[in-house]
């Protein structure tokens, strides 16, 4: 993830849920690149006061009064805790507080989505995670249980009347891959909590513009309905408590195949896995056709198999030529005891992170690092890695030995359009080679600065927040964000926007429910709701399985 990047353009479809953040656009609308977007520093001038708008005034105060929002017009409501974003982190964050004893009342959820794991399902449909597709994470990581049990490994055997998978749990990974849970269990387990906690009475839909300190104590979040839905183009959430959980800020394209699809104006050969691509699979079907990835992450694995599975499947002749910027060869890593297994291009780690990042010493150890060391023990522990499986690696020892899958190093110098094909001029260590494709997919999946959302952006210029080592929003132990208090108003931020904090696994389901654990604890002990004990979280987790509201 080390290459220089440009910004994605122009995704076709899933703009709605990709988590650039256009201004007032319907929810309905493709919503403007994230590299237009506007900066806070560049913001037009204010709306007349008593428009129901940002006045100048608004725009330019670090702190706004109750006051200064009257004489924008712009109607205010009332809610203890906001939690900004909707998606997974919003949701899991929401789940503690609900069985921590805070009734749905006193939250409001500001999204622009449906339903909270709509940016995820569409995330993972597009790279090749349908519903019937296993996940990347493990069998207890539960966005829908706090408890992790029963895990959904337990919860698949008694649906499917099978030993099978508990097994599997058992002589994992030796002996058997690791268990993943298929994607649709987890959306069916995410629809049963959403109604048990009331998700729909707290979600208010809308884009969030801005959180700026209210003087003396807490914030005001600015929301901008959609379309048709309010009188006003703005209106303002008082909030003690303000949680932030916008996902990525971003995603981007390397700036060779940026270069490319803007040049010839050609977003159809040229591709990101995380945009609709369903036309690469169906070209293949059609016709013999080369395809180039890029990339050595679980994406690019997906995407293999999905042109492998295609080809045994329909008996296609598809090509495929590998791209990997680093190739591993073999077992790396500092030291003889700590060395990730690697081979054929790829870094092979079951989960994104060593499992004790989670919750072991790993754990412990990154929360007392500061600065450069912790900036170092991310990289130590980090970098692009897939999980080793055994039908993958079948399917690819297949490949080679047949000639129609072939992996390459080396960095693109260039890329041009000659007799209908995509040539990349590739620099390698025997020198340079040019490979011609039909079509190329970039399973890089880069992700944007933080400036490039506007919400945070704002935050950044207005707030007083700081960035982490890896550049990320600066967040203490408790995920609480440095320099954002309002008296005793607290913002805390959870997700990929945090990484590079004192909890490395901060995007996936187990490190937002880490970090969701964090905020109600720290909550508990501000007076907002009840700590999680022993007797709380055993009566909840019967209600939880009963499906009795918490
Ligand atoms: C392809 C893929 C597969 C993954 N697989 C796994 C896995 O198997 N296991 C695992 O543990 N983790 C996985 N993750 C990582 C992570 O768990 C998910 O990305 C998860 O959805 C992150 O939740 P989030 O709340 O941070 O972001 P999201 O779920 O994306 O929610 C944030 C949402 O906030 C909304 N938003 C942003 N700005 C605004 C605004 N200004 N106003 C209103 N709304 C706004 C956007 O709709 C955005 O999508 C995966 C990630 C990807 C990309």
């Amino acid at each position: 993830m080390t290459d220089e990047v440009t910004q994605l353009p122009r995704l076709t479809g899933p703009q709605a849920f990709l988590p650039g953040d256009a201004d007032d656009a319907p929810e309905t609308v493709v919503r403007p690149r994230p590299d237009v977007a506007r900066k806070a520093s560049q913001a037009p001038a204010g709306a007349p006061p008593g428009s129901g708008d940002l006045t100048d005034e608004l725009l330019t105060s670090d702190q706004w009064t109750d006051a200064m929002l009257a004489a924008a017009g712009i109607p205010v409501f009332d809610k203890p805790l906001v939690s900004v974003g909707g998606g997974i982190g919003s949701f899991v964050t929401v789940d503690y507080l609900r069985i921590a004893g805070v009734s749905a009342d006193r939250i409001a959820v500001l999204s622009n989505l449906d339903f909270a794991w709509q940016t995820y399902e569409y995330l993972t449909r597009v790279s090749q995670i349908p519903r019937p597709e296993r996940i990347r994470s493990d069998s207890a990581s539960r966005p829908d249980n706090i408890w992790g049990f029963p895990s959904y490994a337990l919860a698949e055997a008694i649906a499917d009347r099978s030993l099978k998978v508990l097994w599997q749990v058992l002589i994992e990974p030796i002996w058997a891959d690791y268990y993943t849970p298929k994607a649709g269990r987890v959306f069916a387990g995410l629809e049963r909590e959403a109604s048990r906690i009331g998700w729909s009475q707290m979600l208010v839909k809308g884009q969030v513009r801005m959180v700026r300190k209210r003087q003396g104590a807490g914030y005001f979040v600015i929301l901008t309905p959609p379309a048709g839905t309010s009188p006003t183009k703005r209106v303002a959430f008082r909030a003690e408590y303000v949680h932030l959980a916008v996902g990525y800020p971003g995603l981007r394209f390397l700036p060779e195949l940026q270069d490319f699809r803007t040049a010839n104006q050609d977003f159809h050969h040229v591709v990101s896995a995380y945009e609709e691509h369903e036309h690469v699979y169906s070209a293949a079907r059609t016709k013999p056709i080369v395809v180039m990835l890029r990339g050595g992450g679980i994406v690019s694995s997906r995407v293999l198999q999905r042109l492998m599975d295609d080809r045994a499947n329909y008996g296609l002749q598809t090509e495929i030529v590998h791209l990997f910027r680093t190739y591993i060869s073999g077992s790396h890593g500092h030291n003889a005891w700590n060395r990730r297994k690697g081979g054929n291009g790829f870094a092979y780690q079951g989960f994104n992170y060593p499992k004790s990042v989670w919750g072991g010493q790993l754990k412990a150890r990154m929360r007392s690092l500061e600065g450069e060391q912790r900036a170092i023990a991310y990289k130590q522990m980090g970098g692009t890695n897939t999980p080793w499986r055994r039908r993958w690696q079948a399917q690819m020892n297949e490949g080679r030995t047949a000639g129609w899958y072939r992996t390459l190093s080396g960095t693109v110098e260039s890329m041009r359009l000659d007799n209908g094909k995509i040539v990349s001029d590739v620099k390698t260590a025997n020198g340079m080679i040019s490979i011609a494709a039909d079509y190329v997919i970039d399973c890089t999946g880069l992700e944007a600065d933080i400036s490039e959302h506007r919400v945070l952006a704002d935050l950044l210029e207005h707030s007083g927040v700081g960035r982490n080592p890896l550049g990320r929003l600066d967040v203490e132990r408790t995920f609480e964000l440095r320099g954002a208090s309002s008296g005793p108003g607290v913002m805390y931020a959870s997700g990929a926007t945090t990484l590079g904090g004192y909890f490395p696994g901060v995007d996936t389901f187990l490190g937002l429910q880490v970090a969701a654990q964090e905020i109600a604890d720290d909550l508990a002990r501000r007076g907002f709701c009840r700590r999680i004990g022993v007797a709380r979280s055993v009566s909840q987790w019967f209600r939880w399985a009963n499906n009795k509201q918490p």
